[in-house]
């Protein structure tokens, strides 16, 4: 059962000080969570690989931070204001509001989102569907606009806002701004990391459907002439994607194909393939994540937003939350974003490049961060035959290593807090523990996923060398306590430990 799976999933994330609801204290809100200190540590490496990752893919990329709270206006232009709405139906009994689509997909076998209103109620009273919690019957579906709603100030002056719902219009609020002050210069990348806000009917999964979640959004403005090309795509063409087109379905099947094939047989343009290589990659070379928990799905025609040329999902396999799971979108949106804009704002958005006027189109590169979150989490859990491990990858372990005294005598505890604070001068996360035995130590960061655990002993004194022991194959090395920062640089960038030091028999 996927919910058995996921509520287990949510106590492990809370003993061990991950992730729980927000509020709890006073009665949670569904589809709130707060990080607690390790999955604060984790989102915030996470958000630091992405941030250098993808804003080191071209020169002319650059992050801003936005406001989250928006006009009116801008939902007008987006279209938000009239289509960011979800299928809602009541319980006639109970008075419980559900989403209407789920009502039908949680008893009938087949694909319901996006269906129109009129097919719902149809559905509806056919297979005489009724509320889940108290069986009652249910009214007619309507609809609800998703976003929160604000008064902003008071009296004559008030005006109507929202919660931004996705962080990308903040990219094209600010397009025409960046595009002067970075010399017109096409492609253009503005990247947001920032929260986005929803309400939700029926959060669900954790944190995969939340009602205040956080984005990573890369918005590429470029020219549309330019689609058929992308400088680097040599670099890619021979790349092998796991790619789940709309017509592998039925056989669920995914197919290993190059991006050259990509362009060749699926008809996607080169510059849209070249993100789909650079998006794989930082997932299964960049993070090393495994490659058969990964996939590009694409969407069918009426599962896409309707301005969405090509959209294909990038989902990891998360059975905690029912198998493959959508944690990031690559979506060439062309100039519907930027021409909004432009319609309601009756400001220009155009660009003259070298005598040629267009509007810039756009390829989005969007990535649900607590989705990410929750997908390291879930991957990394690894339940061995002696112990309990979380395997992350090495670059966004929560701490980079644990720092332990042998024994709590001899001068061990002071030559390890100076080994804690010269670690932690050269930019580590550290983490000091003296309790126990230094088997239930390295056990305590099993658990947690902490990278590496480093252990001061009686031979420190002697010749100035620590043990370094790899959370993963549990191997130990012996490392000088001054090559130590270099040597934990190469390690949590993927280094095998064979390769910084003799293994300890
Ligand atoms: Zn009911």
């Amino acid at each position: 059962m996927t919910r058995d799976r996921s509520d287990k999933l949510l106590d492990i994330a809370k003993r061990r000080g991950f992730f729980w609801q927000a509020s709890a204290i006073h009665g949670a809100i569904a589809g709130f969570y707060d990080y607690a200190h390790l999955g604060a540590a984790l989102k915030r490496k996470w958000e630091n690989e992405w941030r250098n990752y993808f804003l080191s893919l071209d020169d002319n990329y650059y992050e801003i931070a936005v406001s989250q709270i928006m006009p009116e206006e801008v939902f007008r232009a987006s279209g938000h204001l009239e289509s960011f709405t979800d299928p809602i139906i009541q319980c006639k009994q109970c008075k419980t509001i559900h989403r209407a689509d789920h009502v039908i997909s949680d008893k009938l076998d087949g694909h319901f989102e996006g269906i129109s209103l009129e097919k719902m109620n149809e559905l509806i009273k056919k297979h005489k569907l009724v509320c889940d919690k108290c069986g009652g019957d249910l009214a007619e579906v309507g609809i609800l606009n998703m976003m929160f709603p604000l008064e902003i100030g008071t009296g004559k002056l008030r005006r109507t806002g929202y919660l931004s719902p996705e962080t990308a219009q903040g990219a094209y609020i600010n397009f025409k701004y960046e595009f002067e002050a970075l010399r017109r210069k096409l492609p253009l990348g503005l990247a947001i990391i920032g929260k986005a806000f929803r309400n939700e009917i029926s959060p669900r999964n954790l944190l995969i459907r939340m009602r205040e979640f956080t984005q990573a959004e890369l918005q590429i403005f470029f020219d549309p002439d330019t689609i058929t090309e992308h400088p680097d795509f040599e670099s890619v063409k021979d790349y092998k994607l796991r790619m789940f087109p709309a017509k592998n379905r039925e056989a669920n099947r995914i197919d290993d194909m190059t991006c050259q094939e990509v362009v060749d047989r699926l008809g996607i343009p080169r510059f849209y393939a070249y993100h789909l290589a650079v998006i794989q990659k930082f997932y299964l070379e960049h993070l090393g994540l495994p490659r058969e928990k990964f996939r590009y799905k694409e969407l069918h025609g009426d599962e896409k937003a309707f301005y969405n040329k090509y959209h294909w999902d990038i989902e990891l396999y998360l059975p905690s939350v029912g198998g493959f799971t959508e944690v990031a979108g690559c979506h060439y949106r062309t100039d519907h974003d930027l021409g909004g804009h432009q319609k309601v704002s009756g400001q220009s958005m155009e660009v003259n490049m070298e005598g040629k006027k267009f509007v810039p189109h756009v390829q989005e590169l969007s990535f649900g961060v607590d989705r990410n979150i929750l997908a390291l989490f879930e991957l990394a859990l690894e339940q061995e035959k002696e112990r309990v491990v979380m395997r992350f990858p090495r670059k966004v372990s929560p701490f980079d290593a644990g720092l332990f005294p042998l024994v709590n005598k001899d001068g061990l505890p002071e030559r390890t807090r100076n080994i804690q604070a010269a670690l932690k001068k050269a930019g580590f996360q550290v983490f000091y523990d003296a309790s126990g035995s230094i088997g239930r130590r390295y056990r305590r960061i099993d658990e947690v996923g902490i990278a590496c655990g480093i252990t001061v002993d009686h031979q420190t004194l002697e010749d100035d060398t620590v043990t370094l022991r790899d959370r993963d194959s549990m191997k130990q090395i012996r490392v000088k306590v001054e090559e130590l920062p270099k040597v934990m640089d190469d390690f949590l960038n993927g280094k095998g430990l064979e390769h910084l030091g003799v293994v300890i028999k």
